[in-house]
């Protein structure tokens, strides 16, 4: 039975729940009373629910679309200005020893070159992480309790955020390791992580573990389960996604908005983040062999609609997706987007771009300089800020502050403050050109006049070689 303030997964993903949901969407898709009704409440800015949102992506109206995708902007535009947070992922480790079908790192692929980095190889890829301007990282590894125990992993973000190199440091490092206990949750809490990010691949319990079809992460219900745990453990920032390409994507859609729905009704606190990862090619995988890829169109349709549905979530594309597509989903609602990625492990120390140890191919291949330019140029301010968790703005107050909208008056500077950190000490001269301008320009967009000021102030500081101010 359905009930999103149960703690099992079934009963919270319901399967029955998503059938009726498809059908209820089917039925209303082109009863335009139900569409406009579901749009007005939209434009509330208080979301939608998983049925009245899948209303919205069954309904093929081209008037309709065009309206979503209109709000989609305007709600990015009102909760996050046009700031676009930065970040690359590290990987630490592909050892795994999991079945997943659709990922290189599977157990039996055993041509595929298996790495796990020494601290003092972790040491070199920050530094390079740090060389090129990143100050936010999200950790990467197989799951595999022998390999890369938590140990292994605490370990690595001590290191990580120990390495202080010219004026270089890594601010955040968000966490994306397979479901664990309530006690590992803990102590990654303790080692100061921003996110967790677990990626649910499949809400389809059937299909799921036809995917899964060995290891520890077969368990669907101890997998779909992992965030409520993350947050028993004090962790209350939490990144969801699906791998969209597995399963039909409304289903995906659906499942998605009712786990943010379960997390809101037991903790008071949805997902900080949705991560909309696209199956891609990668060593042993050939994406063509599932049934389910979605195209461009319908992929932003399903960020348009999350935009609306969850205004106050984050949403995160990855770097799987090509500089086109991207550009037209930061518009539509994206706003963290990750640069330069390297998906191999020890790929960012290398001169080539490495391939045989990757866990999928890289479709956008510029450096961080090309992206922070390319994002301003577009009108928008590449941002670095790491500020929220480190002032502990994370969980329910996070979300107050963002719905009272005062977000901007720390989210803005801190953008500022940051992308300047990044012109003096990282960007091209060209690139330093045309943000100086947009900060020139953009500085007279904090709201309140007394952390306008002080943001003026310190980016004076900033020129004059003092670094890390914060609101
Ligand atoms: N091992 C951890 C886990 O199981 O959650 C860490 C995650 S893995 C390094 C990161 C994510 O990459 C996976 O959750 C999956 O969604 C995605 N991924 C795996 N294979 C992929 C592929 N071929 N194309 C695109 N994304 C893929």
């Amino acid at each position: 039975m359905f009930n999103p303030k149960s703690l099992k997964a079934e009963e919270f993903i319901s399967h029955e729940e998503i059938l009726s949901t498809l059908e209820y969407a089917d039925k209303n898709k082109d009863n335009m009373e139900l569409v406009d009704q579901i749009i007005a409440k939209a434009k509330e800015r208080k979301g939608l629910s998983h049925r009245e949102a899948s209303v919205l992506l069954a309904c093929d109206n081209e008037e309709k679309i065009k309206e979503i995708y209109a709000l989609a902007e305007q709600i990015k535009k009102d909760f996050y200005g046009n700031r676009i947070v930065m970040f690359a992922p590290l990987y630490l480790s592909n050892y795994c020893v999991n079945g997943c079908v659709y990922c290189p790192y599977h157990l039996k692929n055993n041509h595929i070159a298996r790495k796990k980095l020494t601290q003092e190889e972790i040491e070199k890829e920050v530094i390079a992480l740090q060389d090129m301007g990143h100050k936010r990282l999200a950790i990467e590894a197989g799951e595999d309790p022998v390999n890369n125990p938590i140990e292994y992993i605490l370990e690595s973000i001590k290191t990580i955020y120990a390495i202080k190199h010219k004026n270089g440091a890594i601010r955040r490092v968000n966490v994306n390791i397979a479901a664990t206990t309530v006690e590992n949750y803990r102590k990654l809490k303790e080692a100061g992580i921003g996110t967790y990010i677990l990626f649910q691949e499949t809400y389809h319990k059937e299909s799921y573990e036809q995917l899964h079809p060995t290891g520890p992460k077969h368990d669907y219900a101890y997998h779909t389960e992992a965030m409520d745990r993350a947050m028993e453990g004090g962790i209350d920032d939490v990144g969801l996604g699906v791998l969209f390409g597995l399963e039909l994507y409304r289903y995906e859609f659906a499942g998605l908005l009712m786990h943010a729905e379960h997390l809101e009704a037991v903790h008071g606190v949805g997902p900080h983040t949705i991560s909309v990862p696209r199956l891609k090619r990668a060593d042993d995988i050939d994406p063509d062999q599932f049934d389910n890829g979605i195209s461009d169109e319908i992929f932003e349709k399903i960020c348009a609609l999350i935009r609306i549905s969850v205004p106050y979530t984050g949403m995160i594309i990855s770097t799987r997706e090509s500089q086109a597509v991207r550009e037209k989903v930061i518009k539509l609602g994206v706003s963290q987007i990750s640069g330069a990625s390297r998906t191999s492990v020890g790929g960012y120390t290398e001169e080539e771009r490495p391939h045989d140890s990757e866990q999928f191919d890289v479709s956008d291949q510029r450096t961080l300089d090309e992206v922070v330019r390319w994002l301003m140029e577009l009108g928008y301010i590449p941002s670095f800020c790491t500020a929220c968790y480190r002032e502990g703005r994370t969980g329910d107050r996070f979300m107050s502050l963002c719905k009272a909208g005062q977000i901007q008056n720390c989210c803005h500077p801190n953008a500022l403050m940051t992308l300047k950190e990044f012109l003096m000490d990282y960007a091209s001269p060209e690139t330093r050109e045309i943000g100086e301008k947009l900060i020139a320009e953009e500085v007279y967009n904090v709201p309140k006049e007394k952390v306008r000021e002080i943001c003026k102030e310190n980016l004076v500081n900033i020129e004059n070689g003092k670094r890390d101010f914060r609101f």
